[in-house]
């Protein structure tokens, strides 16, 4: 609303006419004189278009002088290094804060396919975001501009009526960096992707917890605390920090629920999609979304539940999460329900800090917690510290490990195992000294 915005590759104008119902200025640009002739004729009326025929990779702009650069199947038609090139140009021009959207076809079976005069690169979506983290734009002596993921996931009308989730849609904003933060990487989601989430991090946790989960007890715990949700066919579920589907497989499956499951970081949601296609799960009951949990928006009172395994230990502004969370479900029984790594009130070893700091975790004490969901708005907070069970799970998790150790350094190797076995029986230590807790949180949005 009351935006500066530019279409690039605005054709016949279907956007453009959209865009322009709410911006202040858009400016529709194509090569296509033709097609931008039809726009024009169609929507010129509107009087805050201008029309500009000309080719976007020559095209400049003010610097920070737009809010949002809009762009849909544009970038497909361009080679590699134009990508790169009008991202670059693309960051200058934004303001600080601006957005980027662009939708694009993804990913066929046949890859970056190049077809007749026209040639279209069919591109990995991981392609488009290794394009745009790789830019960046001065900004002062501390700090640099670079793109920040707000969202990217597959369409929705593509999944509702052809279930094919090969149309995919980004939304990026352009923000400064402290060239500090995020331990050296450009982004909290590089961060993830590169330390914790490595893909071969994630399979040697995916081998401890069971097929498909990275969380806690796996699909033991998760059909012990679904089974408090009870679930009906139908419903909507958002599974935050969904990593690579377990949860998500589990409740569509079992209970007939349609569950968006949104991660930040691309490598468990690749391993995530692979394994939705093994299981069977169709992108219509579960769909992936790459996303910043911190900035998503939802529709207000649009899920029935929340649920979330082990991934706000990675969010330190809680009770901003669960604001939003509040306004996500609906009104008169919306159900809330978190596991996660907590800490004890009080002071805390050195080495637990260590250990807290080098990993990036913001933890609270069960107690706090359940606080925080209630400041949140929420009803019949239940905050139990489950730390027992949380000892007897990694007890029985490293000994089933152990027992496999053979297979496990074959399918892997030594490093792996003992990089597993030895950070498992870490975390039993940190339990047991009791600095480490571990929380279950069930909640209630009221009528
Ligand atoms: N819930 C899954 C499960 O139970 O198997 C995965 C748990 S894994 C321990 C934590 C997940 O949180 C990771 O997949 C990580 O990428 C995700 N995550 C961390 N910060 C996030 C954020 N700000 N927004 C969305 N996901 C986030």
């Amino acid at each position: 609303k009351g935006k500066a915005v530019i279409e690039l590759g605005a054709g016949i104008g279907r956007f453009t006419s959209e865009l322009a119902k709410t911006a202040k200025k858009v400016i529709a640009v194509d090569f296509m004189d033709s097609f931008l002739k039809k726009n024009e004729e169609d929507n010129g009326h509107m009087g805050n278009i201008e029309f500009i025929v000309g080719d976007v990779t020559k095209l400049e702009q003010p610097e920070e002088s737009l809010d949002l650069i809009f762009s849909n199947w544009l970038l497909m038609y361009l080679d590699d290094i134009e990508v790169q090139a009008l991202f670059q140009k693309q960051l200058r021009w934004l303001k600080p804060g601006g957005h980027l959207f662009l939708r694009e076809s993804c990913r066929q079976q046949s890859g970056d396919k190049k077809r007749g005069a026209n040639p279209t690169h069919y591109r990995d979506p991981e392609k488009y975001e290794a394009f745009y983290s790789s830019v960046s734009q001065p900004c002062d002596s501390d700090n640099i501009y670079g793109y920040d993921l707000v969202v990217s996931k597959s369409v929705d009308t593509y999944i509702k009526l052809k279930n094919n989730q090969d149309q995919v849609l980004w939304l990026i904003q352009k923000v400064k960096k402290d060239k500090a933060t995020n331990q050296g990487f450009k982004s909290f989601q590089e961060f993830l992707d590169n330390k914790q989430y490595s893909s071969r991090s994630i399979l040697l946790y995916e081998r401890i917890f069971g097929y498909t989960f990275v969380s806690t007890g796996g699909v033991e715990t998760t059909k012990e605390f679904v089974a408090l949700l009870n679930l009906k066919p139908g419903q909507k579920v958002l599974d935050v920090g969904g990593g690579i589907g377990g949860g998500a497989f589990y409740m569509s499956k079992n209970f007939g629920v349609k569950v968006t499951s949104v991660d930040l970081s691309s490598n468990m949601t690749q391993i995530g999609l692979q394994r939705a296609k093994e299981a069977g799960v169709s992108c219509d009951q579960v769909q992936f979304e790459i996303a910043d949990a911190t900035k998503r928006e939802y529709a207000e009172e649009s899920y029935d539940v929340v649920y979330s395994r082990d991934t706000i230990l990675h969010i330190a502004d809680k009770l901003a999460l669960f604001k939003k969370f509040y306004r996500f479900l609906r009104p008169g029984g919306g159900k809330l329900l978190i596991s996660d790594y907590c800490c004890s009130p009080g002071e805390h070893s050195e080495k637990f800090k260590a250990y807290v700091k080098q990993r990036g975790y913001i933890l609270l004490s069960p107690e706090a917690y359940g606080k925080t969901l209630e400041q949140a708005g929420f009803v019949d907070v239940r905050a139990e510290d489950r730390s027992t069970q949380f000892a007897n799970i990694l007890k029985s998790e490293i000994s089933k490990t152990e027992a496999g150790k053979e297979n496990f350094i074959a399918d892997f190797d030594e490093d792996g195992y003992n990089s597993i076995v030895n950070g498992w029986k870490e975390k039993l230590g940190r339990v047991e000294t009791g600095d480490q807790r571990w929380g279950l949180f069930y909640a209630e949005k009221p009528s």
